[in-house]
């Protein structure tokens, strides 16, 4: 049994660098013979761009890419999510902080006594446990170590918005993922990911990451740095200029429709090929 899945964050369109992720993930599942599900990141309002809620699944459909199943929303899964920080919270994980950016630590961890007082109001912590996974076995990049993996990291933001890490790392356990392919940007993401699910005593997902389309400059393209949709009109050409990102074989010239080019490319996809490039590249 094969599930994977694409998980945009409704903020923009999509643009190059998210279609690398909607394809590799799409097409590693049915190379499988697996399933592949649309979840929308929907948890951070401020942030959300409402077209997208439309364009993105749009866009995804003109490519070809077609999910089983319904899309699914994070923003329908609150009480969820305040169960397992119930959950956490039992465990003796949980903690309230009240620091800022500027008392934050390296890697962005509480290093002040915040662990050890009652505050009634701040963000909520989790604190890492030390036997926390810090190994992974990437099934694009190999054998990967956490070199990053902070003491304790932000599940719910003082503004009460559940943060990505919690919300993620519980989603693909419920939801049932065998496999999630996504940037490797997430790659430090998913050692956390795996620390929440370890203590929840379930089988992490297994991961690939796959390398980050960046802009001249060497910054990853990203909806809030402005990186353009893409252009809709010639979809074809995007799949294949995604495959040659990653270094899968071309589609023969005479293929044009985007189901024929998808058709290839799923006979032809060669995991062995994807480029291991870890997370060498710039964020704004
Ligand atoms: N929603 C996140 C994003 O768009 C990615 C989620 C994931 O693949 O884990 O960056």
């Amino acid at each position: 049994m094969y599930r994977g899945r694409f998980a945009p964050s409704p903020t923009g369109p999509l643009h190059s660098g998210s279609l690398v992720a909607a394809v590799a993930s799409f097409l590693d599942a049915r190379a499988n013979g697996g399933d592949w599900w649309l979840r929308i990141d929907d948890i951070d309002p401020p942030r959300h761009d409402l077209n997208s809620f439309i364009s993105i699944p749009e866009c995804l459909l003109i490519h070809g890419l077609h999910w089983d199943n319904d899309i699914l929303l994070q923003s329908k899964r609150h009480e969820v999510y305040e169960a397992y920080l119930d959950r956490l919270k039992g465990e003796g994980l949980l903690f309230t902080c009240v620091c800022t950016r500027l008392t934050l630590g390296k890697l962005g961890q509480c290093e002040t006594d915040c662990a050890s007082r009652t505050h009634s109001e701040g963000s909520l912590r989790f604190t890492v446990p030390s036997d926390a996974p810090k190994s992974l076995d990437d099934l694009v990049l190999g054998q990967q170590t956490a070199s990053q993996l902070p003491n304790n990291f932000v599940v719910k933001r003082k503004d009460g918005a559940i943060a990505y890490q919690l919300a993620t790392a519980v989603d693909d356990l419920d939801e049932g993922y065998t496999h999630i392919i996504r940037g490797a940007d997430l790659l430090e993401s998913s050692f956390r990911q795996k620390a929440i699910q370890q203590v929840l005593k379930r089988p992490s997902p297994q991961y690939g990451h796959v390398p980050v389309v960046t802009d001249s400059e060497g910054y990853k393209l990203s909806k809030q740095n402005g990186a353009r949709g893409i252009d809709v009109h010639r979809p074809a050409q995007n799949l294949r200029d995604t495959l040659s990102f990653l270094r899968q074989p071309a589609p023969p010239e005479a293929i044009q429709h985007v189901a024929d080019v998808l058709e290839f490319a799923q006979e032809h996809w060669d995991t062995s090929a994807l480029p291991a490039v870890s997370c060498n590249f710039l964020t704004r």
